[in-house]
């Protein structure tokens, strides 16, 4: 299978895949090169991606966006009540784990489907869109996520991947992903060995819905994250709220209404909110337009640059508590950086540019910041498979909280702290003489895994335990052993032809079992029961699609006939019989298909009608190809005579 490389925006996502010696980004299903992260309902299928984005509007109580910011979430989480203002008229429900559920009206049915479901249905639409343009088989994926992800909100995506029948082989952080484009595409790094100084980088991600800083090192070949700082409420939509709310205070007071409880209302201004902040990245000023808001009321305004800076001035200020945690992480000072790299759409923003260039350094875009983090992804994705051979580049990562760990005894200390290197591993030496459980929590203190551990020998034993923060952020733990010493003796011939006995010592070690569950992760039995569904709902999402041609390819034949049976075209090639077959089969077709019946049929109807006209009409279609080509054929002997 070929490496996917997914980053998986909130706004929307790319995709690029290991191919050819190159890592490509693969277009969609209308040849964007990014697709809304975004998923619907409707009465015969679901509307993922592009379909969903343009159903949106007249979908928007079915329609479901921001699914990276939900996906592992519980319900009762803080960041859920902060997330919920960016929802127009989702209905969420408490899911009986606690987490995040959604509900639906689906084929005229009301379902819910939790926020792991709803990202494993954006995940299978990403694998089956590039399937079909590369004729690739996708399985391995690296899935790309803020850096501030949770090891909960690690294991949802994973379990998402899962359901999507892909294999996530690393969640990788979104920077970190960029990070690595970096150091495969640039030429000219500082050479790597111990007296050359890395070349330390800035990297800034303001995307739609959250904003990260990490500070990399980079020598050939090599990159250490040094530091990493974050605001995860800060993005592009932040900027999109400030002018949906200045022009939804401008509407109300010129028609005395109240649109804001109007979803519509509001999900149309928001819309041109979104397009005016793009055109004021390049223009000085732009108009404002906007068509039957709410009650056939058109509304017209406009807003300047200046106007913009000065609706989001406060929001500026948010830039630089991550970048100095970043920076401050990393032990650096702003004169030690090369240069502050951007990505991420949002930091297009002209006055945010110049905020981090008036208060730390000139900034630069070198990079294809859009396309960077997938890119990354999918090179990280293919040094992970034994099948791709790439060039050797080694990176790591810094954990962004601490890890505590219980090893039995009910005290939980950390064995990795925020800002300590990953992956790596801890040897941890404990005394047991029983089975005994290890419980990792996070920085909230609630648990995240148990690692039971058994076969203990009763004696008493000294233990050894690898701790390991993985190369996706989780933590694991990889092996439980024992060492026992046994002596031997070993028998050799000296020069004197004498047998001399020596005794020698032996380490043995033995493992012991250790299996893993985690309240966040789905169980075998869930995660297969979830899979099967998720296939059956894309095979029925399948047919509805092939029943939607197929019919469409019976209007158009219907068509055709029509226009070359009256306009006599067939007339030399058939005799009247058969053209007299064809307009009775082409009328009850016609009639048929715009009965109730025809309007929504089955595939294998509107197969059965086309291959019974197709009968008739292809044998005057060949009869009229092979007469003209046997006309050509005698013009060309007789020109050549
Ligand atoms: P996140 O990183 O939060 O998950 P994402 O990766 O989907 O989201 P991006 O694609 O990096 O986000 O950026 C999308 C944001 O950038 C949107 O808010 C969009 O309006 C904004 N944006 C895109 N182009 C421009 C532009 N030219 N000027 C201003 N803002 C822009
Ligand atoms: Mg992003």
């Amino acid at each position: 299978s070929a490496p996917f490389g997914l980053d998986f925006g909130n706004d929307t996502s790319v995709f690029a895949v290991a191919r050819n010696r190159n890592i490509d980004v693969i277009v969609n299903d209308v040849s964007n090169r990014s697709t809304p992260s975004v998923v619907g309902f409707g009465p015969k299928n679901r509307y993922i991606g592009e379909t969903g984005k343009s159903k949106e509007s007249s979908n928007i109580k079915n329609t479901v966006s921001n699914l990276k910011r939900i996906i592992g979430l519980n319900y009762d989480d803080e960041d859920f009540q902060i997330e919920k203002k960016f929802f127009n008229k989702t209905k969420f429900v408490k899911l009986e784990d606690g987490k995040i559920g959604v509900q639906f009206r689906f084929k005229n049915e009301n379902v819910t489907f939790s926020a792991v479901q709803l990202a494993a249905m954006y995940f299978d639409h990403s694998k089956q869109i590039i399937e079909k343009e590369t004729k690739l088989v996708i399985k391995d994926v690296t899935i790309a996520v803020p850096s501030w992800y949770t090891q909960e909100q690690r294991y949802a995506v994973e379990d998402a991947a899962r359901i999507a029948g892909l294999n996530p082989v690393r969640i990788i952080n979104e920077i970190t992903a960029a990070g690595v484009s970096y150091g495969i595409f640039k030429q000219d790094l500082p050479a790597n060995d111990k007296d050359t100084e890395a070349r330390n980088v800035i990297f800034v991600d303001i995307g739609h819905s959250s904003y990260s800083a990490s500070v990399a090192a980079f020598k050939t070949g090599e990159m250490k994250i040094l530091g990493t700082g974050f605001e995860k409420h800060f993005g592009g939509r932040d900027f999109d709220m400030a002018i949906t709310n200045h022009f939804i205070d401008e509407f109300n007071a010129k028609y005395k209404v109240d649109c804001r409880e109007n979803p519509k209302a509001v999900y149309r201004l928001l819309t041109a909110a979104q397009k005016l902040k793009k055109v004021l990245s390049a223009n000085q000023a732009a108009p404002f337009n906007v068509e039957s808001v709410m009650d056939d009321i058109d509304f017209s305004s406009q807003l300047t640059r200046e106007d913009l800076e000065k609706l989001v001035e406060p929001l500026l200020q948010r830039v630089k508590v991550p970048l100095e945690n970043a920076l401050s992480q990393a032990n650096l000072t702003i004169d030690q950086i090369h240069s502050i790299e951007l990505i991420g759409g949002a930091s297009r923003v002209p006055c945010l540019k110049d905020f981090i260039a008036a208060n730390y350094k000139e900034t630069a875009r070198t990079l294809n910041s859009d396309e960077a983090i997938a890119k990354g992804a999918a090179f990280i994705c293919a040094s992970a498979s034994p099948m791709v051979r790439v060039r050797p580049f080694k990176y790591t990562d810094v954990l962004t909280g601490d890890v505590n760990v219980d090893f039995g005894d009910g005290e939980f200390n950390p064995v990795f702290t925020a800002g300590s290197p990953y992956p790596a591993t801890k040897l941890i030496t404990v005394n047991k003489n029983a089975d005994f459980k290890i419980t990792v929590q996070n920085s909230k203190n609630e648990v995240v895994s148990v690692f039971d551990v058994t076969g203990v020998p009763a004696e008493g034993v000294e233990l050894k335990i690898k701790v390991r923060a993985d190369p996706s952020g989780l933590i694991s733990v990889p092996s439980v052993y024992f060492e026992t010493v046994e002596e031997y003796e070993e028998e050799d011939v000296d020069e004197e032809g004498e047998t001399v006995k020596t005794t020698k010592t032996k380490t043995h070690e033995t493992q012991l079992k250790v299996s893993h569950s985690s309240p966040y992760a789905l169980t075998a039995e869930k995660l297969a029961e979830l899979t099967a569904l998720e296939l059956e709902l894309s095979a029925a999402d399948n047919l509805v699609m092939q029943t939607e041609d197929a019919k469409n390819t019976l209007e158009e034949h219907i068509y055709y006939c029509k226009d070359k049976v009256s306009s006599d075209e067939w007339k030399p090639y058939a005799s009247e019989a058969e053209l007299a077959k064809i307009k009775e089969l082409v009328e009850k077709a016609e009639e048929w298909l715009y009965s109730e019946d025809g309007e929504d049929a089955k595939k294998a109807k509107y197969v059965a009608k086309y291959e019974e006209i197709t009968r008739y009409s292809n044998l005057v279609k060949g009869r009229k190809k092979q007469q003209e080509q046997e006309a050509s054929l005698a013009k060309k002997e007789k020109e050549g005579k």
